[in-house]
């Protein structure tokens, strides 16, 4: 692996050549999302301020921006005071472990970037008279009995369970967030983001897309938690961050959900990563995790009236470029690189 070289965080760079663009601070700038939006923002003429601790995120995520002077990094634990120099215009909190196995793992540290985490990045927003974006989930609506899910409803969570951690802490981040809206008078946006995949989702994050493409293209038995019949529905990640970007650039502040509704069984996604990398994998049925959701699928009408937003990438398009981007990174194997 590249080892990425961190950005100094540079005053004197901000308070000369940059005054005129509007800036952006992105926490889990080195994750999955947040290194897509900060691409994103760039191109809409930010200059973007990433923070991450690198507790779930990878540096080569942003190596294609080490040379960018509109891109500074901060290396830091968002649960801790954040110190920027200068103007804000947007602070998008994105920073939280995010699959199953991390944040099984890293229950406190989940909690609190959830929590604390939040509070700091609604502090920096307030501080900066800063617009404010929180990646939520539809994991608050927990195993949900209303489908599909909208915004309305108001979730079916066990607080104790193993899951909880996560589930617990966007909640709390949504209750947050409103408080700040309501009490402190932040224009704050909350976007409830459903199971997504694309390039730079790490390889071992043990994600489904992730961990069925890889087991495929490797030839292993495709590992289905329980009978393969709960339901899950796919996002391909520039369709996501478009509905972002909509989002944050709107004047709402209620949650909006933001996800590809079209579904699809476990057991039929598995069959079609094995159909699409044309493998020779067969199929292996492992218990059922503690509280996996029997079924998920967004209503995008909000997202649509409002913001004009719907996905345009089908499923087998995006799966082509994910799988692209696993395979590359399959062939890394071998090479003296650790494969993340
Ligand atoms: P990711 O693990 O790839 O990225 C999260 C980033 O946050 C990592 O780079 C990690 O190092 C960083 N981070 C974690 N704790 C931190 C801390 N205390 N201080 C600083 N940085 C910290 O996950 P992702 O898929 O990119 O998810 C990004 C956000 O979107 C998360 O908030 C997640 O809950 C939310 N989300 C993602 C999905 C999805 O399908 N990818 C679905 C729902 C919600
Ligand atoms: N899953 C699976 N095998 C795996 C990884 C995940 O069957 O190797 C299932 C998991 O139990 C869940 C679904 O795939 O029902 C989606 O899991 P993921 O971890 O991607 O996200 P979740 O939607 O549960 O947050």
């Amino acid at each position: 692996m590249k080892i990425f070289k961190i950005i100094r965080f540079s005053c004197k760079k901000m308070a000369v050549g940059f005054r005129s663009m509007k800036t952006a601070v992105v926490t889990g700038a080195a994750g999955f999302l947040g290194s897509h939006l900060t691409d994103r923002l760039l191109k809409e003429g930010y200059r973007v301020i990433g923070v991450d601790n690198f507790l779930t995120g990878n540096p080569a995520n942003l190596d294609h921006l080490q040379k960018d002077d509109r891109f500074d990094f901060k290396q830091q634990d968002v649960t801790e005071y954040l110190n920027i120099p200068g103007e804000v215009s947007v602070v998008f909190h994105f920073a939280s472990p995010a699959s199953p196995i991390d944040y099984l793992e890293l229950p406190i540290q989940t909690l609190k970037v959830g929590s604390l985490g939040t509070h700091r990045a609604l502090g920096l927003a307030k501080a900066k008279k800063a617009r404010f974006l929180i990646a939520s989930t539809s994991e608050i609506y927990g195993d949900p009995l209303v489908h599909p899910q909208t915004e309305e409803y108001w979730g079916n969570v066990n607080t104790i369970g193993p899951r909880g951690v996560y589930d617990e802490a966007k909640r709390f981040a949504e209750a947050m967030t409103m408080a700040y809206h309501r009490h402190h008078g932040v224009d704050t946006k909350i976007v409830r983001i459903f199971n997504t995949y694309g390039p730079r989702m790490r390889l071992k994050d043990g994600r489904v897309v992730p961990a069925f493409v890889s087991q495929a293209l490797e030839n292993q038995p495709i590992t289905i938690f329980g009978d393969g019949s709960q339901t899950r529905s796919f996002c391909f990640v520039s369709d996501l961050i478009d509905g972002i970007y909509k989002l944050s650039e709107s004047v709402y502040h209620d949650p909006f959900n933001i996800g590809n509704p079209v579904e699809l069984t476990i057991k039929e996604f598995a069959e079609r990563i094995v159909r699409i990398t044309q493998s020779k994998s067969t199929i292996e049925y492992h218990p059922l995790p503690t509280d996996d959701p029997k079924q998920r699928r967004p209503n995008i009408s909000k997202a649509k009236e409002k913001l004009g937003w719907e996905p345009k990438i089908d499923l087998e398009t995006g799966l082509v470029q994910a799988i692209a981007y696993f395979k590359e990174r399959l062939s890394q194997k071998g090479v003296g690189k650790t494969i993340l």
